[in-house]
């Protein structure tokens, strides 16, 4: 059993080691919780300082040209494009990942006409199922079907998270996607879970959507991002078509005219402040090898995995492999024992029914953390200590 001096050893030898001084992280704290917030960048505060005193404060309107806001959904698209193996002008960044899977699902239906099928997961994180049912139920006529079915011959669209947001485990993108699309289907892949924690190779997907305050560590309400294949950019149609993605916003035509290219994805006035953190938070992922951070995040869920040992029930998957940056356990009691670990300063988070889940960030969780926090765990189940009155009781947000 690797004990914390080994641990102490590993994050010598951690190739990734500097940039977890690049991070805010409170002392006593040992933060499990990046693939739900990412943690605070050390640069951010001053880049958003910039932007609120420096750029609205002074510039005042002016700002939309002098400091490039009118451009900030696509260069940071630019930016999250290598993220996610593709070039420039396939991204846009804005709105929230649930707008974008609107946008893509409905551009999908529009070019899928005689297709009335829209196939989805019904245990994926809730806000894409929700959005399928809401736009079925506008639209009318459509039958959501459950992917577990794997019945895609007349199906339009697919919607498929690369890693599922309860177990971590990781599905079979590139099969599914093939399955999909030899049927005639276009499909859209979910990289909330995947984007910064493991390579990602986006161009055999129709879309793509994901959000940047997780792994990509751009903080709380930051822009989501939404892919678009090239092959798509002529014909697809941006259902919210808001002024943003008019050939010229400042035409102020009567009319709508799409832009050409990934623009017309785009739909309105962008979160400006929130994009000034995204922006801090890319400074750091350009210079990060992804290969590493895979490597990484598959030793430290390993390392998990092992010192919780049998102490808990594993629902994540056992393979390294077949799981992305996350290590969940199954306890009746989840709850509590998540508020008693909380408690000790280990944070991880609570899913219903019975889901404890914690979340590795490769670029400032480190071996000892592993450690730490596997101990800590350890002694809350074995001594009992969630079993404290004070646990019980559920905040708003788990
Ligand atoms: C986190 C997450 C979202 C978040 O959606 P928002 O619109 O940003 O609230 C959506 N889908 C999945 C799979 C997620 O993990």
């Amino acid at each position: 059993m690797p004990d914390r001096h080994h641990c102490l050893a590993l994050d010598a030898d951690d190739p990734l080691r500097a940039f977890r001084d690049e991070f805010v992280l409170p002392e006593g704290v040992v933060y499990l919780v990046g693939n739900s917030l990412g943690a605070l960048p050390r640069r951010t505060a001053e880049r958003v300082r910039r932007t609120v005193e420096d750029e609205w404060g002074k510039e005042l309107v002016g700002g939309w040209n002098t400091a490039g806001w009118y451009d900030q959904p696509l260069r940071a698209g630019d930016r999250i494009a290598p993220l996610i193996g593709v070039g420039p002008g396939q991204v846009v960044a804005g709105n929230t990942t649930s707008i974008a899977i609107f946008q893509a699902l409905a551009a999908a239906l529009r070019l899928r006409p005689d297709r009335r099928v829209i196939v989805s997961e019904v245990h994926n994180f809730p806000t894409d199922h929700y959005i399928v049912q809401g736009l079925a139920g506008l639209l009318g006529g459509y039958e959501v079907r459950d992917l577990a079915e794997r019945r895609f011959d007349d199906a339009a669209v697919v919607l498929l998270s690369e890693v599922d947001y309860r177990t971590g485990a990781r599905q079979d993108v590139p099969a599914v996607t093939a399955e999909a699309h030899a049927a005639g289907a276009l499909i859209v892949w979910d990289l909330c879970h995947s984007a910064g924690v493991m390579e990602v190779d986006v161009s055999e997907a129709d879309f793509a959507v994901g959000c940047t305050y997780k792994y990509l560590n751009a903080g709380p309400g930051a822009p989501a991002f939404l892919y678009v294949n090239p092959r798509h950019h002529a014909t697809a149609e941006n259902v919210l078509s808001g002024w943003f993605a008019h050939a010229e916003p400042f035409a102020f035509e009567e009319g709508f005219r799409p832009a050409e290219g990934i623009r017309r994805f785009a739909v309105s006035t962008p979160h400006v402040v929130s994009f000034a953190a995204l922006e801090a938070a890319l400074d750091i992922w350009e210079r990060v090898p992804m290969a590493q951070v895979r490597a990484k995040s598959m030793a430290l869920t390993s390392l998990f995995v092992e010192l919780v040992g049998d102490a808990l029930e594993l629902a994540s998957p056992a393979d390294p492999q077949a799981r992305g940056s996350q290590v969940s356990f199954r306890h009746p009691d989840g709850y509590p024992v998540m508020r008693a670990l909380i408690d000790r300063g280990v944070h991880g988070d609570f899913r219903a029914p019975d889901i404890l889940r914690f979340g590795f960030a490769p670029l400032y969780t480190s071996y000892t953390d592993v450690h730490d926090a596997a101990a800590t765990l350890l002694e809350v189940l074995g001594e009992e200590l969630w079993r404290q009155e004070k646990y019980a009781r559920r905040l708003s947000v788990t």
